[in-house]
């Protein structure tokens, strides 16, 4: 009955985010949780057993490895807004923002194609 993705490889390299499929909570490795004691930087895979999703209650294997990681891209975004960034005119700045959300969006859509 378990529902773990064939291929560990991505997983072991960087622990994926994983999302509740009862509410749509996210559980990010690199943030952890704080409502229910876990540190950051605790992969999924090493939550207790009988952990539970702190928005709805749900049991671990409700949850769903969305297949990507969160700490280095937020990182680089973070980086882009001191540096040189806000130098440019407002609407590139738009279409930048918006371009990249809609990337980010185009992932999303061809992960889901694939599961
Ligand atoms: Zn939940």
């Amino acid at each position: 009955m378990s529902e773990r993705p064939p291929e560990k490889t991505l997983a072991e390299l960087a622990s994926p985010n994983h999302e509740c499929r009862a509410c749509g909570y996210v559980y990010i490795p690199s943030q952890g949780d704080q409502k229910t004691n876990i540190s950051p930087g605790t992969p999924f895979e090493a939550l207790p057993l009988n952990w539970k999703c702190p928005v709805c209650g749900a049991p671990r294997n409700y949850f769903m490895s969305t297949g990507e990681t969160d700490a280095p891209s937020g990182f680089a975004e973070n980086l882009n807004y001191g540096f040189g960034f806000n130098r440019m005119s407002g609407g590139k700045k738009n279409l930048l923002i918006f371009g990249s959300l809609f990337v980010i969006f185009l992932f999303f859509l061809s992960l889901y194609g694939m599961g």
